[in-house]
């Protein structure tokens, strides 16, 4: 399947809003968004001044901002969607419950990635185990009890040596728990609405997927 080579911060802008994928450049002047805040592309200083958003042109854009921000692709997407209707509940609700519970997004959520991009990365290296087993899928689902640990030969690299020094419990989401000495998470409740911090509408997704 192709994936997105191009840089990272045009999908920011063309949302025009930070969807963090850069990990701590997006917290610097150096973000695009805060130095360029209008569409990327040729026509993009016009097009702020133009664009009129339907019904349609909003439920589009924030069905592509979240899948954008949880980099997943169309069809995974829609895989999801159709997942969380099936499930009880809102269905918007359990969308993002699903995509909160991927693996590299857990790993991103724990403080041991500065963005979701990188966390993507670190599990296909093989950095990570689920209960004992290692795990390379960034889109595996964990669930409540499962937990996420730094694999032993991966401790010891300088990488995951300088994290462990920047971890930070009060900064982890409250359906998960770190552990730092262990460089561990677990997955204490399945995520709800209230864990989550992202802006957005998910009864706009809804709407798209529901016409
Ligand atoms: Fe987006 Fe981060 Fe790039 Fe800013 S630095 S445009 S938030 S990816």
């Amino acid at each position: 399947m192709a994936r997105y080579t191009d840089s990272v911060c045009r999908l920011c802008r063309a949302e025009g809003e930070k969807l963090f994928l850069k990990g701590d450049r997006c917290f610097t002047p150096k973000c695009a968004v805060e130095k360029r805040s209008y569409p990327p592309g040729l026509h993009g200083r016009q097009g702020q001044f133009r664009r009129k958003e339907s019904d349609y042109g909003n439920q589009l854009r924030e069905k592509q901002k979240v899948r954008r921000l949880y980099g997943v692709f169309e069809r995974q997407f829609r895989r999801y969607f159709q997942e969380a209707q099936r499930q009880k509940g809102l269905t918007g609700v359990n969308l993002l419950t699903i995509l909160e519970s991927r693996l590299d997004n857990v790993v991103y959520r724990l403080g041991l990635a500065s963005s979701r991009p990188q966390a993507r990365q670190l599990v296909s290296h093989g950095h990570f185990e689920v209960n004992g087993r290692k795990t390379n899928i960034s889109s595996f689902i964990v669930s409540e009890g499962d937990v996420i640990s730094v694999r032993e030969s991966s401790r010891k690299t300088t990488y995951f040596k300088d994290v462990a020094k920047s971890l930070d419990e009060g900064r982890v989401p409250g359906w998960l728990s770190l552990n730092v000495a262990e460089l561990s998470g677990r997955v204490v409740s399945k995520p709800s609405r209230e864990h989550i911090d992202v802006t957005l509408n998910e009864q706009l997704i809804v709407e798209y997927y529901s016409r």
